[in-house]
């Protein structure tokens, strides 16, 4: 992959470098470069025999009793060993004569070649996500591109009778198709490929063809819809009838129903149908497995602990509730958290306004100003 291009990706591959950094001695101040020895007793007065600039290179050699004007970044002219910063220094340049008020030791302000980065250094290790900064190392050894692991290609289908998505007016029964818009937006939101796969109607067939189509284009298939245990919920029907099926219910609210199976090498993930529980459902189950895939090795969701500003607890249904809050951090990071609105998993309001999940166990009683983990969302 470019370079320019490789930002979130992860390294497939060791990144070595090939080249040192900084390529040659260069001065950290605007100056004068010279020999330390000649600064010995300060202040002395020592001959100005040029000036060299970033870029360019000093055409001569420093002999004793002289000095070299230098740029910040310039090459140190052969024969210097220390820079004097230009504030220490008073300069004729008609007369060709500097005045330099203090001592320095050899090696002042000097940046020496390699100091950075050796050749055959290993720079970042496989599995490095790839930040602001290590893409500015891997552009200061002069590479242009790098291996990472392929982004993956993720397919979204949404499965559904009733299912609306041309805006036209609804027809008694129809509802419009809000889930392929929200995964298709939290996968290119975690920076990866999203394929969009279109609606399929309750019918095998329908189903069959999509996640057949999805398997052969993409990396990986989130489905919404029809995995629980209505008539017309045909989703592990058929991952059962064409690939390697296992589904579950998972005691969690909501997003309790959940199929995932493989056709062929593809993972298909059988989100659930209502709004809130299929995004839920990406986040706990999908998005881990997903960052695996692109390679990140950090994949769990991020859990921080929020003081609770509501009652959040419920009575005991042998399930661990995922409730949606809203809150804010103060100044040292500390997390405040409030009930963002209506809580049923059709109710996606409350989901879009939610900043985290409060992560409530089973029959926990947790009052105002009680402690929660929460997992945040953005
Ligand atoms: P299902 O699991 O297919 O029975 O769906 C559960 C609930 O989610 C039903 O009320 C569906 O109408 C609703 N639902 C399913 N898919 C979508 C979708 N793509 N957008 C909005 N609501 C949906
Ligand atoms: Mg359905």
């Amino acid at each position: 992959m470019p370079v320019a291009d490789a930002a979130g990706l992860v390294l497939a591959a060791d990144a070595m470098a090939a080249e040192q950094v900084p390529p040659f001695d260069n001065t950290a101040m605007d100056g004068f470069a010279v020999r330390a020895g000649d600064t010995a007793g300060a202040p002395v007065t020592l001959e100005m025999i040029g000036t060299v600039a970033a870029g360019a290179a000093f055409d001569g050699v420093l002999a004793p009793g002289q000095a070299v004007r230098i740029m910040t970044g310039a090459p140190m002219p052969v024969g210097a060993d220390a820079v004097v910063m230009v504030e220490r220094s008073t300069f004729d340049e008609a007369a060709g004569r500097v005045e330099l008020e203090i001592e320095v030791a050899v090696g002042n302000h000097v940046r020496a070649a390699g100091e950075d980065v050796q050749p055959g250094d290993l720079l970042f290790p496989a599995g490095t996500q790839l930040t602001a900064g290590h893409l500015g190392v891997l552009a200061s050894v002069g590479l242009s591109t790098v291996a990472v692991v392929r982004r993956p290609r993720v397919g979204v289908v949404s499965t559904g009778d009733e299912l609306v998505d041309d805006g036209r007016p609804l027809e008694p029964g129809e509802i419009r198709d809000s889930n392929r818009r929200t995964l298709l937006t939290l996968v290119a939101e975690a920076g990866w490929e999203a394929v969009d796969l279109g609606i399929a109607i309750d019918q095998k067939a329908a189903i069959e063809t999509s996640f057949l189509e999805g398997a052969a284009t993409c990396d990986a298939v989130l489905s919404s819809g029809g995995v629980s245990m209505g008539a017309f919920d045909y989703v592990k029907v058929v991952l059962d009838e064409i690939g390697d099926m296992r589904w579950m219910q998972i005691a969690i609210k909501p997003a309790k129903p959940f199929a995932f199976g493989l056709l062929g090498e593809t993972p298909m993930f059988g989100l659930p149908g209502n709004p809130v529980s299929s995004m839920v459902s990406f986040e706990l189950l999908a998005k881990p497995a997903l960052r695996k895939m692109a390679g990140e090795s950090d994949f769990g969701p991020r859990v921080l602990r929020a003081t609770s500003v509501d009652s959040l607890g419920h009575s005991p249904d042998g399930k661990t509730h995922f409730l949606r809050v809203e809150g804010e951090q103060d100044d040292y990071g500390r997390w405040t958290v409030r009930r963002a609105g209506g809580q049923g998993s059709h109710q996606l309001t409350a989901m879009a306004r939610a900043v985290a999940l409060a992560i409530v166990p089973d029959g926990a009683a947790i009052e105002p100003g009680d402690e929660v983990d929460v997992i945040i969302l953005r």
